[in-house]
């Protein structure tokens, strides 16, 4: 199993360390600001190996320009699709990350939607995947269609049930209150709830989250669950096919309703 932890950045952002088993390298996910990674680095006295991104927005991208300062020779990995400031290797479906140093390897996953050419890098169990899945929501749709994010969350779905999903941002309880109002019934979502309360009364992360209990109590992965299909069709008023029609309501709904 990887070793994982978070950098917290601006208000709820987290940038990711994958550290070797000697925790003497580490490679970073999505830094969007420099500085709490590079204190998070000599703190621990760890090597920098590689940057990953999943996306091209600034809280993801800010700081690759200040560790690229202290480390120039870091490889910064990035989605073939988008514009990445100073990627060395660009990512697309089925490519792989070796990354020995870390006894690592991930493969790329294309998941469109959030932005056009977002990734996420999949491997060890692990799923990075920027502001595609939050844990309980999905990312909002900025540059892609709901057909697209709605194949993209689908792909993610099918992975293993204990893949650890690692998304970018604290959203969690925000998330869950609003899919009690698609699910109030939920008691898999109630306890989630209960948990994630827990969890952020002692200012810890509620990330990663098992994608087996995102399938569970995630309504953005739901859209074939005959409960959600229900809710977003009273909320629509009218009739939704299963999967990417309901799926988009849903995200509509959330829209509309929150943020
Ligand atoms: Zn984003
Ligand atoms: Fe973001």
């Amino acid at each position: 199993m990887l070793n994982v932890t978070p950098v917290r950045a601006f208000q709820d952002n987290y940038i990711w360390l994958i550290r070797s088993p000697d925790n003497r390298f580490a490679a970073i996910v999505d830094p969007g600001d420099a500085r709490p990674v590079l204190q998070a680095l000599q703190a621990d006295n760890l090597t920098p190996v590689a940057i990953l991104i999943t996306h091209h927005h600034g809280d993801h991208t800010g700081g690759i320009g200040g560790l690229l300062e202290q480390y120039p020779d870091l490889a910064v990995y990035g989605p073939a699709g988008e514009r990445i400031p100073s990627r060395t290797r660009a990512l697309k479906e089925g490519d792989t990350v070796e990354l020995p140093e870390l006894g690592a390897r991930f493969t790329v996953l294309d998941v469109p939607g959030h932005t056009a050419g977002h990734i996420a890098y999949y491997g060890e169990g692990a799923l990075f995947c920027g502001d595609t899945v939050f844990a309980n929501g999905c990312g909002r749709l900025f540059e892609g269609t709901a057909v697209q994010m709605h194949a993209s969350l689908s792909k993610i779905a099918a992975l293993p049930g204990d893949t650890l999903v690692y998304c970018a941002h604290e959203y969690t309880l925000d998330n869950i209150a609003f899919a009690k109002w698609v699910e109030p019934d939920n008691p898999d979502l109630l306890q989630r709830e209960q948990d994630s309360k827990a969890l952020r009364e002692r200012g810890l992360p509620t990330v990663p989250s098992r994608l087996e209990l995102e399938r569970r109590t995630n309504p953005f992965l739901r859209f074939d669950e005959s409960t959600v299909i229900r809710a977003a069709q009273k909320f629509a008023g009218r009739p939704l096919g299963a999967g990417a029609e309901t799926f988009g309501m849903v995200r509509y709904w959330k829209d509309s309703k929150f943020d």
